[in-house]
């Protein structure tokens, strides 16, 4: 039975009473699964962090992640007696850590609808996330140089007043027929319904599992690195950039 993953919900909490169903140590660490989590593990950018307690101890957990059959992991650093299954807990989010995720994720979106929009291509960005600043990758050619400015510039018109961020949940095939036919080598063949999400009230809708900000204007400013609009080795357009956001 796969775990019951909450996160995709419109108003999620960062704390939750649930149950322990399993633990198990490996390379030092314990791995406790929940019967529900609050935990995300999609975002490029990274996933949660947070706490797990039960009444003789606690897990720090600094990493989740998911297993084909769908159950999600929290592994950590145990403090006090690991806990046998079926014992009652509680789960907490790092909220901060989960806002520093989400900015840099909506952003990356944002930059890619941009890009999408203004060379007339489909295609996927690739993002990572360091402590202080996010790397966003996009396949282009090398002629669309000249544009890295003008989606930069762009960009920063959404941020820092109201842009809620929408979302929707539809058939795989209703889905699809929104977002462009593009996108199907990314869903999984076995999903039924799929989320779209749209970062930028006139930009595209696009399938996405990972967790947003609810509004872009939450993102106060972002700065781009001497290395914006660099061309990587691969002949890829990079953005790096660091932003600051409020709640
Ligand atoms: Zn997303």
């Amino acid at each position: 039975m796969a775990t019951i993953n909450l996160f995709f919900q419109q108003e999620f909490s960062l704390h939750l009473v649930t149950n322990i169903i399993k633990t198990e140590i490996k390379k030092d660490k314990l791995r406790i699964l929940l019967t529900e989590t609050l935990a995300e593990t999609e975002n490029p950018e990274g996933g949660d962090i947070g706490d797990i307690f039960w009444p003789q101890g606690n897990l720090k957990f600094t990493r989740v992640f998911r297993t084909q059959n769908g159950d999600i992991w929290h592994e950590g650093i145990l403090n006090g007696n690991r806990p046998n299954p079926n014992t009652p807990c509680s789960i907490e989010i790092d909220s901060y850590n989960r806002l520093h995720n989400s900015a840099y994720h909506s952003f990356s979106h944002l930059i890619t609808g941009i890009a999408r929009r203004l060379l007339k291509k489909d295609f996927i960005g690739t993002s990572k996330k360091f402590s202080d600043y996010g790397i966003l990758t996009l396949k282009a050619q090398k002629d669309a140089l000249p544009a890295a400015s003008e989606i930069w510039q762009s960009a920063l018109e959404y941020i820092n007043k109201p842009a809620p961020i929408e979302r929707l949940v539809l058939s795989k095939e209703k889905a699809l027929s929104i977002a462009g036919t593009f996108f199907q080598s990314v869903i999984p063949a076995n999903a039924s319904e799929i989320r779209l999400i749209k970062v930028g009230h006139d930009l595209a809708w696009i399938p996405c599992r990972g967790v947003h900000l609810r509004d872009l204007g939450q993102i106060s400013s972002v700065e781009n690195s001497p290395k914006l609009s660099a061309w990587t080795e691969d002949e890829d357009l990079c953005f790096n950039y660091h932003l600051t956001f409020h709640q």
